[in-house]
């Protein structure tokens, strides 16, 4: 690091979607937090802390690597990307634009994934996405549908104010901590209602007033029993319901076949905790669902966020400060990543790539109309690998870890033509790789990120890339350059932004000097002073001013579970981030118990003779892992429960890859496994 001059400077943590101001700081040589727009008291958690152990980390790759011989071995930046580019030329002339496929990154910056997205379609594919695909792309989905928006309704200023929260299928105390601890907490300490829903008893549920530990997968039934409650007791709001919603009627008959007792029952919890919590709810004044991963990952999971959009409408909980609909998004910039249309099905600001008038205002800046077709899902595209794709770009992703049933996916990355890996080190996914491109780290780079709340801040270099790394942005756009006919040639982040501002309606009244060390939500239109807070508030941002009530049908899981078997579920803990590529390579994030855990209910150990601390066999038809058990009453019976942090354990080799039919999203969390003691 000794030759790399550092220069402090104000930028945002690469972590979690809150969104957290960090900075280097010289004295401690880490990272340390400050007056951010979110954490306004400069407060971070762990993760946030040891972040320049990443910048300056040993392992960081220096130097471009091509495969030759079958061995990954260094050469100069021309070799590399020539090589790319007569693979990719070669591939895309003999098989056409389809071909090829790119993953986007959602914790890099907006400007670097425009850039990505817009070269997929110079190509003339819309084979492009980011790994929101495997978040909330369903929780998108659902709320796009519905309310014309697929994000946070309000903001977490507001949401101080709420007199109960829903937390449903997240954990923000140790996955979102800065927004549990300095927005959440205050208020629950100040009398705020908590609901949680959840299968485990974690750090959130400690500060719960009702907890449902919900069976994985029976989502449904408890959120229809819910609304059956809230519509029996007469806890509806009448004039909401009057003046905003429409399908009442409809709604109420699908209800009537509801039995409260017996979807409790199916959903695992008890009848009278159901009608307490679902009292609760809509008894408050404001009453806010917060919503993440363990409603959104499921073959349903679309389906999930449509029945709590029936909560909040029921109760008249949505355009009002306090209230709403809010997912907690994982990564720093997921939220930014699809604004800008790293995604296959439309392009930026969530326009559809079927529209032909969106095709043409995007035309009338990029100067080529992009592809018509919605292209492929990360997913999809990786059941593709060494099928229709034989070219990929991978960009700060790790889908050998990530992605479900990944004995499968690490199968089909070895098929490709060409896998080119850009990241900051040789992960999971670019050992597999024919061309290693060294990254930059977030405090190497500037351009803009936008967090859970919708508020677009700005990155600013720290110090420089290590050896011969580069801007991430630089390199994309040399890709850009090399690989298509359209000028890629402004690899400054502001110019990009002003681009961005041009094509994306909800960014279009921002700037980039105008968001200086401050942050400017979206929608922010042209022509206003400032940007929305609470969403959906005289009319949905759909245009309309009502929206519907929806009758969802509870679908079974896709696992089938017998009785020798188990209900894994997967989910995070506070000192590691998603695959770990980095949080692993933290020596001061060193593994903690519960970490790579698998955590099991007492009466399902007993029955199978599983001691606490012993190893476990963990196995279903796609891949077995083998885990220390954590045997606990803080799982419901009947449920296992590990973190997906690690290459080994692997418990992405047991989780399935059915998708959702609206969103694309797999199921990550209901996979039948048996869990046997490990032969000594
Ligand atoms: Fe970073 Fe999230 Fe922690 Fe804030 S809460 S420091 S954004 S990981």
């Amino acid at each position: 690091m000794a030759d790399r001059p550092i220069e402090p400077r104000k930028t945002v943590c690469p972590y979690c979607g809150v969104g957290c101001g960090i900075t280097y700081d010289a004295s401690s040589e880490s990272a340390i937090g400050w007056n951010g727009p979110v954490n306004t008291r400069r407060e971070i958690c762990p993760k946030g802390a040891t972040a320049w152990e990443i910048v300056d980390h040993e392992e960081r790759l220096t130097e471009p690597l091509v495969r030759e011989s079958g061995e990954l071995v260094p050469t100069s930046w021309e070799t590399a990307l020539d090589r790319i580019t007569s693979s990719f030329e070669r591939i895309v002339s003999e098989s056409g634009p389809d071909s090829v496929g790119f993953f986007a990154s959602s914790n890099c910056t907006n400007e670097e994934n425009y850039v990505l997205q817009k070269l997929a379609r110079a190509i003339g594919t819309n084979n492009v996405d980011n790994c929101a695909r495997l978040c909330h792309s369903s929780t998108v989905a659902a709320m796009r549908e519905r309310f014309g928006a697929g994000a946070m309704t309000n903001t977490l200023e507001d949401l101080r104010e709420a007199d109960a929260y829903l937390v449903a299928g997240a954990n923000p105390a140790e996955q979102h901590p800065i927004i549990f601890r300095s927005y959440l907490l205050p208020a629950i300490q100040n009398g705020t209602t908590l609901i949680h829903v959840d299968p485990r008893e974690n750090d959130t549920t400690r500060k719960a007033t009702h907890h449902l530990p919900v069976r994985p997968g029976y989502d449904i039934p408890l959120i229809n029993a819910a609304a059956k409650v809230i519509l029996e007791e007469e806890l509806t709001d009448g004039a909401f319901l009057a003046d905003r919603v429409t399908g009442l009627d409809a709604f109420t008959a699908f209800l009537e076949e509801v039995d409260v007792d017996e979807n409790a029952r199916l959903a695992g919890v008890e009848p009278a905790t159901l009608r307490d919590a679902a009292r609760a709810y809509a008894d408050a004044e404001r009453a806010a669902i917060f919503t993440g991963m363990g409603m959104s990952q499921h073959h349903c999971g679309t389906d999930n966020v449509h029945a709590l959009l029936n909560l909040a409408l029921l109760t008249g909980n949505v355009g009002r400060r306090g209230t709403g609909v809010n997912p907690l998004r994982g990564q720093n910039n997921v939220q930014g990543a699809g604004d800008v249309g790293a995604l296959p099905n439309v392009l930026p600001g969530y326009r559809d790539v079927i529209d032909a008038d969106a095709r043409e205002d995007v035309a009338g800046v990029w100067g080529f109309e992009p592809p018509d077709r919605p292209g492929l899902t990360e997913v999809e595209m990786t059941h593709e690998f060494g099928e229709s794709i034989h070219g990929a770009v991978i960009f700060g992703e790790n889908p050998a870890v990530t992605e479900p049933n990944a004995n499968r996916v690490r199968d089909q990355l070895d098929r490709l033509d060409c896998l080119v890996v850009l990241d900051l080190f040789l992960t999971e996914t670019a050992e597999r790789a024919d061309v290693v491109l060294p990254g930059s780290a977030w405090a190497e780079k500037g351009g803009t990120v936008t967090n859970t709340d919708r508020q677009v801040m700005r990155m600013r270099p720290n110090t420089e890339p290590p050896g011969e790394a580069r801007l991430d942005l630089a390199v994309l756009c040399d890709l850009g350059q090399r690989l298509t006919d359209v000028s890629f040639d402004d690899a400054e982040p502001a110019s990009v932004f002003e681009e961005i501002r041009r094509v994306l309606p909800q960014y279009a009244g921002m700037s980039y000097e105008g968001i200086g060390t401050g942050s400017q939500r979206w929608p922010f239109p042209d022509g206003v002073d400032e940007g929305i807070g609470v969403l959906h508030t005289d009319q949905f941002e759909s245009g309309r001013k009502t929206a519907e009530l929806r009758a969802i049908d509870h679908v079974d899981p896709v696992d089938p579970v017998s009785d020798e078997e188990l209900v894994l579920t997967t989910g995070r803990v506070i000192q590691q981030f998603n695959s770990g590529a980095l949080t692993r390579r933290s020596g001061t994030l060193v593994r903690m118990r519960g970490d790579d855990v698998l955590q099991i209910h007492p009466d399902d150990a007993e029955r199978r003779g599983i001691a606490d601390e012993s190893t476990v066999r963990v196995a279903n038809g796609r891949g077995e892992v083998t885990v220390e058990a954590d045997v606990t009453p803080a799982i419901r019976r009947g449920t296992v429960f590990a973190t997906f942090h690690y290459a080994d354990p692997l418990v992405n080799r047991l989780t399935g890859d059915t998708l959702d039919p609206v969103a694309k999203i797999p199921e990550y969390k209901h996979s039948a496994v048996t869990v046997s003691v490990t032969p000594s």
